[in-house]
């Protein structure tokens, strides 16, 4: 039988790392070759500063040598992208580091599960072989300790057991008895000893000569070059490589909501333990959603009161009255002629003249004084104001001047206590009988005056002649054809009266310019309302984001460590763009909440509000872009991060 010589598991061809450019670049590995076989144990010796940390950062694949050749199993290192190099980080490496490198917001386990995390490990499994690994390395009563409940050598056996969680077919020790006392070290010593045993490849880096006598092969580096080896032993022999292949590394493997419930739970752990920093940054969100929902609810009911209001007057509404020229000379008045003038008007839709005064009506043996209107038949359809019993008066009725009134509703209660249909019987206005034919619909429901519902209608030309014998009218109700044609209607009437009267003996209110001006004031006050309140949450965003930013530099080890376990960039981004997103969300419910809140307040103190749920659900969801948009970068630049830098902190 012919012994086929094992592919070796690693094989490097000079390598060679230099940092810095041009003048102040160091080589720092000068010309490394090295095979190494799966079941090695090779402990590489060197002095503090001769390049063994950068060897193994290079053999762990979390950096890139400047030149040379790294096969990985027959397979160039070099031409695997970031998601492989994550793979085979995940798969086949656990790295045991001389300052543990454990996260430290969380516990025992979890940091033990984090490599099964990437790796797409469902919770139960995942929890159970961390618990079971631990439980080997005499941790399982210290389960749920954080890294700084533990002692020295506890953490590194959190760390051999995190090497070991994906099955830790490399595992890379650097200096990992360093900081350690002789026994705790000497304890993790025969742990490594064990896995040899036990199959797994094992690099160990040390300084110590005697630590490193303890593996089966001591590759002796000094000033980045290899300057002895004592040669394979047994061992290597009968190892062979037994990764799954390469080509077939399914690096997505993590399912997608798996992936989001564990970021979301990082998340919430991170928000908990900063609990005032994370308060504080809410503060931000939850001042500018509350202020979205507030400001745009305030603007929509001044809107509300202002429509309200065009309805029940009309924004196409003018009044002409009556009133002494400029000179001092008494008006005209105006009298039938003009009136049929004014409604031929390009502008003007509808003229209804009105007139009216107190008088004493009786109707049985009551009786009362109110105020009575001639008016016309339009008047239902100009105020808006339907007609409750019976009916209004007619063309004909108005031509005929026909002895006929409409009731305001509070007359109607005044008069009929009983609630009895009053169309048919007979009412004296001042000395004239009227016959009773409709009840107006109560005004004071809508308009929150009952002025209107005390009195009483009658036509206006029976007005003029059965009960004022008066030739003119008090005022005159002009109907623009539209809101746009207003002002056009006032400029007319203007001109055709000044000249039809020689004077100005009138006056124009023009009540629709004066609505239609309101609601234009009112819509750029929504508008400003609404730009104060965006301008707060992007001022909650901002925060978001310098909060991030802190986050990220503050927790650059914390990420090396993740790269280092197997993370890729794109969970990296997950994270953290999940976190921003958290925040943004618990800062959006609750800001929802004050602000409507402050609405309910508002309301107690009658401003008009109208809540707007659109408003409410839009400043949500701007709360939750506003935290992607501005989580993003600060993500981004985290899931940038170079893995061996990041581990060092910088
Ligand atoms: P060891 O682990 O053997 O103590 P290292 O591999 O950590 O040595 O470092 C070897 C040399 O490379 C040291 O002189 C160190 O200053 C230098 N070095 C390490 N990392 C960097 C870096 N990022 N930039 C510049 N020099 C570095
Ligand atoms: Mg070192």
């Amino acid at each position: 039988m012919k012994s086929v010589p094992p592919t070796p598991l690693i094989a490097l061809t000079d390598i060679r790392r230099r940092y810095g450019e041009g003048e102040a670049a160091v080589e720092v590995l000068r010309g490394v070759s090295l095979e190494i076989c799966a079941g090695e144990f090779v402990a590489i010796v060197g002095a503090s500063g001769s390049g063994k940390s950068t060897l193994m950062n290079l053999l762990g694949c979390i950096d890139r040598p400047t030149s040379g050749s790294y096969r990985f199993a027959g397979r160039d290192v070099a031409a695997l992208d970031a998601d492989h190099l994550a793979w085979l980080r995940r798969e086949a490496f656990g790295f045991v580091f001389q300052a543990y490198n454990l996260i430290a917001t969380e516990t025992a386990r979890e940091n033990v599960e984090v490599p099964a995390i990437y790796a797409g490990v469902p919770k139960d499994p995942r929890q159970a072989q961390a618990a079971a690994l631990l439980d080997r390395l005499g941790l399982g009563d210290r389960l749920d300790y954080r890294p700084n409940q533990l002692s020295g050598g506890q953490q590194q056996r959190v760390s051999i057991a995190r090497a070991l969680m994906n099955g830790g077919r490399i595992i890379l020790a650097d200096e990992p008895t360093g900081a350690l006392d002789t026994r705790s070290g000497a304890e993790v010593m025969s742990l490594l000893d064990e896995l040899a045993d036990a199959g797994h490849t094992i690099i160990l880096i040390t300084h110590d000569r005697h630590v490193a006598e303890r593996a089966r092969r001591v590759i002796e580096i000094s000033d980045g070059r290899i300057v002895a080896d004592s040669g394979r032993g047994e061992a290597a022999k009968t190892g062979r490589a037994t990764l799954p292949d390469l080509a077939v590394a399914d690096t997505g493997h993590a399912s997608l909501s798996a992936n989001l419930r564990e970021a979301t739970r990082a998340a919430w752990r991170v928000m908990r333990i900063n609990r005032l920093r994370t308060a504080l940054t809410l503060l931000g969100i939850v001042i500018g959603v509350a202020s979205v929902i507030v400001m745009m609810a305030v603007g929509e009911g001044a809107r509300r009161q202002v429509m309200a209001q065009m309805g029940a007057l009309g924004a196409t509404i003018l009044y002409l009255e009556n009133r002494s020229a400029p000179d001092g000379s008494p008006p005209r008045g105006i009298d039938d002629g003009d009136l049929a003038e004014i409604a031929r008007l390009r502008s003007v839709s509808r003229v209804m003249p009105t007139i009216g005064d107190p008088v004493t009506i009786r109707y049985g043996n009551r009786d009362a004084r109110v105020y009575s209107q001639g008016i016309t038949t339009d008047m239902p359809s100009i105020h808006k104001w339907p007609v409750a019993q019976g009916r209004f008066f007619t063309e004909r009725e108005m031509r005929e001047l026909a002895p006929v009134v409409v009731l305001g509703s509070k007359i109607y209660e005044q008069f009929f206590l009983d609630g009895g249909n009053p169309v048919g019987r007979q009412l004296l206005i001042g000395n004239t009988l009227f016959e009773i034919i409709g009840v107006m619909s109560s005004k004071g429901a809508s308009s929150g005056s009952d002025g209107e519902d005390k009195r009483v209608f009658v036509p206006y030309r029976s007005a003029l002649v059965r009960i004022y014998q008066r030739p003119v009218p008090d005022y005159v109700v002009v109907e623009a054809k539209s809101t746009d044609l207003v002002d056009d209607a006032e400029r007319e009437i203007r001109a055709l009266l000044a000249a039809r009267h020689g004077q100005e003996d009138f006056s124009i209110d023009n009540a629709g310019a004066r609505l239609n001006a309101e609601m234009a004031s009112r819509r750029s006050m929504t508008l400003m309302l609404g730009l104060i309140a965006v301008v707060s949450l992007v001022v909650g965003g901002i925060g978001v984001m310098n909060v991030m930013l802190m986050t990220v530099k503050e927790r650059t080890r914390e990420i090396g460590i993740r790269m280092a376990t197997g993370a890729r960039q794109r969970d990296i981004l997950r994270q953290f763009l999940t976190e921003a997103v958290m925040v943004s969300l618990v800062g959006g419910v609750a800001g929802v909440a004050l602000g409507l809140t402050l609405g309910g307040v508002l309301l107690l103190f009658a401003v008009p509000i109208g809540f707007s749920p659109l408003a409410g659900l839009g400043a949500f969801g701007c709360a939750v872009a506003t935290g992607l948009l501005f989580g993003f970068m600060p993500a981004r630049s985290a899931a940038r991060l170079d893995p061996v830098r990041a581990l060092a902190g910088e």
